[in-house]
């Protein structure tokens, strides 16, 4: 039985990170100062702080300045408001990210909506969902940008193949579909009311999982030769070792393996790629800003 490949997403965001780490220092050239991106973290939710704390340590690492901004559980919708309007203004800030989830008094769409476009990092605002919708340049969110930078990398070109999204979330689902759309594959949502998701997902060529359900996918869906790019990150009992936990993502990995040409693991696949994008984003819309041509390679 052959074997499919393990597609290394450490290894790949390594290597963008330095692409980042170059193109940051020609920045510094071109305009004597540093891309800076400004994380805004409301409450304590303790793995919303360590995301926060490594995506400034790799904000550093890649030469950029970082600036971290924590507020209260209790911050009211206006001073949240006030402070993002700061953030525009902000000369020094390239990028701006708001870590979700919001406490519930917070309406999250308003905080998005009221982000520079310009410094919309993450690719939430409406109108970078609108350019990416439309085939304009756009600032993309950085997951679903992180698989389509996988995906050409294992398959070059994507044109014509037949591609089947799970889930349809603003913030992989959709702009997902979006960027295999551009890539010009025939490209199919499936989500929580598809019928028979077994038999559309056999069809795929690329099949990218975004639902939150540990191993839901399993390998006889999957048509041979089939990439798969698994999204999912969920938190499971370890059967192993009693009392502890482990990662797994939407799709039995292990099962998938005889199927596929290509799968990403979890952890190790797509996780990685999640930050180095967002370094990749800041970097591209301080180039914007400054009125510099966008990096290349990037
Ligand atoms: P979400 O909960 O917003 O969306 C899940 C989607 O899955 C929904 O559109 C829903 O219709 C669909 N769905 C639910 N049950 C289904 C079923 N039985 N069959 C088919 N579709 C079903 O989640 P999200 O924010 O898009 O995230 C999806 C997963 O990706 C989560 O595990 C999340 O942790 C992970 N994630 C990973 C990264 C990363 O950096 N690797 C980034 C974002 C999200």
């Amino acid at each position: 039985m052959t074997i499919g490949k393990l597609i290394d997403g450490k290894a790949f965001a390594a290597g963008l990170r330095d692409k980042v780490a170059n193109g940051v220092a020609g920045f510094v050239q071109a305009t004597g100062r540093k891309p800076g991106l400004a994380v805004v973290l409301v409450g304590e939710d303790p793995a919303s702080s360590v995301y926060v704390r490594s995506k400034g340590k790799m904000t550093v690492a890649a030469g950029m300045e970082s600036f971290e901004f924590k507020r209260p559980d209790s911050i009211g919708e206006d001073d949240l408001l006030d402070l993002i309007e700061e953030l525009n203004q902000d000369e020094r800030v390239d990028g701006i990210l708001v870590q979700l989830p919001l406490p519930r008094h917070i309406d999250e769409a308003a905080v998005i909506g009221a982000i520079d476009p310009a410094k919309d990092v993450d690719g939430f605002h409406v109108v970078n969902a609108g350019r990416l919708a439309t085939g304009q340049e756009a600032l993309v969110p950085c997951t679903p940008m992180g698989c389509i930078m996988l995906l050409k990398d294992e398959l070059g070109d994507l044109s014509g193949l037949e591609a089947v999204v799970i889930g349809r979330s603003n913030i992989v689902g959709k702009p997902m579909a979006a960027l295999l759309l551009a890539e010009s594959c025939t490209v199919t949502i499936a989500h929580s009311r598809t019928h028979d998701l077994a038999s559309v997902v056999h069809r795929a060529d690329i099949v990218v999982a975004a639902v939150g359900r540990p191993e839901m996918v399993r390998g006889e869906w999957i048509k041979p030769g089939a990439t798969v790019i698994d999204v999912g990150i969920n938190r499971v009992a370890d059967i192993e070792e009693e009392g502890k936990s482990r990662i797994v993502g939407d799709v039995a990995t292990a099962e998938a393996l005889a199927h596929v040409r290509a799968i990403t693991p979890v952890p190790g696949g797509v996780g990685p790629m999640t930050i180095a994008v967002l370094l990749r984003n800041t970097l591209v819309a301080a180039h914007a800003r400054a009125g510099l041509a966008k990096p290349e390679g990037l």
